[in-house]
């Protein structure tokens, strides 16, 4: 990656236009989880303290474009914001037609959705933000893989472009994990469907040691080689892929290592009683919900033993309390080990939380789509386009 960073930038009396990704939930007019504010901290109060005139932008939920719906205000965000701040960070609206501050505070730009042909990367709207600055810095990771006004267009247009140390601290821990991993490299890849993976799974193969599947994503990997499912969760149209990742993992020398006990029910709930069978023992009315105790433990120890991990999503059904062990014993001996770790994806934060297990996971990529985007080796459209403004 080489881009402008904003710490190499002079932002001294610049006015800085910051894209962060604050779009967090709010209820009941109160921000419920301020995660993704505080992640972007750092960047707004490194700008403050160099006396910038400090604008930050950001998109908030899905508004119809170019209507301001009140629901999606960033209003309990700018609350939020000058809390954590300390400092009172007003809400702008109108800021298209211009914005400005005292140097060394910060203004909050009102939802960039509610601009037309904000998703659209309309270039006239990248060219009136990229107006509001002299100095553009895009520190939101999170919408990194989507070409819009003001993550792509803008950054085109605007005098200097630059990545934040957000953005740049994402960038750096998918590279160390990808580009040139301590071996071995371990991705565990959980969640529900093979379909929706397979990009990255077929990416994953071309680079990774061990591919653990875990999930609904197993069951289709089991159902392929044969073994019967019951009413599990199993993709019967992706048998076919499924038989050539093997395939592939094989002359590749990986390996995609299978369950070998699984946790079943006969009914997806909360209350549902949980039974452990060996893997070729799932009865036609049961549905795999969990990885087994053994195939757990074996697992953990691949995981201990590698020497970088890739994880996105939970091996089981994380969310009901009987097919959790899977997931918790995953997520501890990820934790646990020496790796250099890397966790991704919306489920896969919740189970790290879940298991209070933070502070074990080298990184955890803030990005969902992002992460995944990165993972499959295609490029973040906003990070091309500061690659491009580095070259000149
Ligand atoms: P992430 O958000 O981290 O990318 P996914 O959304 O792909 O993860 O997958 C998470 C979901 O997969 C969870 O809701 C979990 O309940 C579900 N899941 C995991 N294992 C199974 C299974 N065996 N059968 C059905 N659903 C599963
Ligand atoms: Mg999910």
């Amino acid at each position: 990656m080489k881009v402008l960073r904003m710490s190499d930038t002079d932002l001294r009396n610049k006015r800085v236009l910051i894209r962060e990704d604050l779009n967090v939930p709010v209820q009941d007019g109160k921000v419920s989880s301020d995660a993704r504010i505080r992640a972007a901290l750092a960047t707004i109060r490194y700008a403050i303290d160099q006396h910038a005139r400090v604008f930050v932008m950001s998109h908030l939920g899905r508004p119809k474009e170019g209507q301001e719906d009140p629901a999606l205000s960033l209003a309990p965000v700018a609350t939020r914001l000058s809390e954590l701040l300390g400092k009172p960070v007003p809400l702008r609206k109108g800021w298209l037609d211009g914005v400005d501050c005292p140097p060394g505070t910060a203004v909050l730009c009102e939802n960039v959705r509610f601009n037309k042909g904000e998703k659209q990367d309309d270039e006239q709207l990248a060219r009136r933000m990229a107006g509001l600055c002299d100095v553009f810095v895009m520190d939101a990771f999170g919408t990194a893989h989507r070409a819009e006004a003001s993550t792509h267009g803008v950054a085109r247009f605007a005098p200097v472009a630059c990545a934040g140390p957000l953005l740049v601290g994402e960038l750096e821990a998918l590279e160390r994990a990808l580009q040139n991993p301590a071996r071995p490299l371990v991705a565990v890849v959980g969640g529900s469907k093979v379909s929706t993976k397979l990009m990255v799974l077929e990416a994953l193969l071309e680079k990774v040691d061990q591919l653990i599947v875990g999930g609904g994503i197993a069951n289709t990997f089991l159902a392929a080689t044969g073994v019967a499912v019951g009413k599990s969760l199993c993709e019967t149209e992706m048998l076919d892929v499924a038989r050539r990742l093997l395939d592939k993992a094989r002359s590749r020398g990986a390996n995609i290592p299978l369950p070998t006990d699984v946790v079943v029910a006969r009914e997806f709930a909360a209350t549902a009683h949980a039974d452990v069978r060996p893997v070729d023992q799932v009865r036609a009315d049961e549905m795999i919900l969990d990885i087994g105790p053994d195939t757990a433990d074996h697992w953990g120890v691949l995981l201990q033993a590698a020497g970088t991990i890739i994880w996105n999503g939970p091996v089981g059904v994380f969310e009901f309390e009987q097919f959790g062990d899977g997931t918790r014993v995953i997520a501890q001996a990820i934790a646990r080990g020496k790796a250099f770790s890397l966790a991704g994806g919306g489920d896969t934060l919740a189970a790290i939380e879940k298991y209070g297990i933070e502070d074990g996971i080298s990184y955890i990529s803030t990005g969902g789509g992002a992460f995944l985007e990165f993972v499959e080796g295609k490029t973040l459209p906003a990070v091309a386009m500061l690659e491009q403004r580095a070259r000149g």
